[in-house]
């Protein structure tokens, strides 16, 4: 594996390699990865001959601070297991490399309602930073195709608009989310939560298949509401608990049967803030 920290060197080698030849797949990540991350890299791998990772905790979608500093960093481990991995390339870029001039009056994107709902109304200008360093990324490496996790929905549905707005070729991938044994979701702010929030942890999971398996047409309410009793006992703060359309992420209370649903949630545990969420059909 080659690690590249300056975007020039990294264009020079892909043109260098012989772009034209090979499909460029890339993944890009803020660190600390898990096998989460590493899924994304080996769908990448069966589905192109240059597989590029990013590595870069992105300033500007941080809506608080304290989240920011608190990111987990593990390089030396990260690539450990991008080279037993066989990435090809990881871009490991400083803040200036990616905003040379600075992180503030940055370009502004036009998200419509996704901006604002959900991941957006509870971290305000997170999308626009995520649609900030996803650009300036994707203009470095210039993928054939675009891998990300289903886990982060809303992002999925942001940076596919982002593709939109920018006329892009590119082919954009969702993988599934993984998971550790007892459901909860991987991520790389598992590693933050101590015993005891750990096993609270997975009362996410919990709620998400109660909607999953209770899931009837007519009103929704009850059944958020009792997702939303199981993640209080086990001492999460919610932010929210919705389902919404799958293909459109409008916020529903009824069903009338026939859209494909998606479940979401985002709670506390602890300091920790923990997302995720699951494709529903009718039991
Ligand atoms: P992050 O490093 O958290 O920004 O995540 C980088 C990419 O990995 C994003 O596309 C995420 O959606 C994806 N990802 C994070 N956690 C998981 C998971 N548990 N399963 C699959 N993909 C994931």
């Amino acid at each position: 594996m080659i690690v590249f920290k300056k975007a020039s060197d990294l264009k020079k080698h892909l043109e260098a390699i012989g772009k034209k030849h090979n499909k460029i797949g890339f993944a890009p990540t803020m660190g600390a990865l898990h096998q989460g991350h590493l899924s994304l890299l080996a769908e990448s791998k069966k589905a192109t001959g240059i597989t590029v990772c990013s590595i870069f905790v992105n300033p500007t979608q941080f809506n608080d601070p304290r989240d920011f500093q608190k990111y987990p960093i593990t390089i030396e481990k990260d690539i450990y297991l991008l080279e037993k991995n066989d990435v090809d390339i990881l871009f490991l870029p400083s803040v200036p490399e990616i905003y040379p001039n600075g992180t503030t009056n940055l370009e502004h994107y036009n998200l419509g309602y996704l901006e604002n709902i959900l991941e957006g109304q509870y971290r305000p200008g997170h999308f626009q930073g995520v649609c900030q360093v996803m650009r300036r990324l994707l203009e470095i490496v210039e993928p054939d195709h675009l891998f990300m996790g289903q886990k982060d929905y809303q992002q999925c549905m942001v940076v596919k608009k982002l593709l939109e707005i920018m006329e892009s070729k590119i082919i954009f991938h969702h993988s599934p989310t993984l998971r550790e044994d007892d459901g909860l979701a991987m991520s790389s702010r598992n590693v933050r939560l101590n015993e005891e929030e750990r096993k609270n942890a997975i009362a996410i999971f919990k709620a998400l298949t109660f909607i999953q398996k209770n899931i009837h047409t007519g009103s929704l309410m009850n059944n958020i509401t009792e997702a939303k009793n199981i993640l209080l006992k086990s001492d999460f703060k919610i932010d929210y608990v919705e389902i919404a359309n799958a293909e459109t992420l409008q916020i529903l209370q009824q069903w009338d049967g026939k859209q494909n649903l998606v479940a979401l949630v985002a709670a506390f545990q602890g300091q920790v803030r923990l997302i995720d969420n699951m494709l529903l059909r009718e039991s």
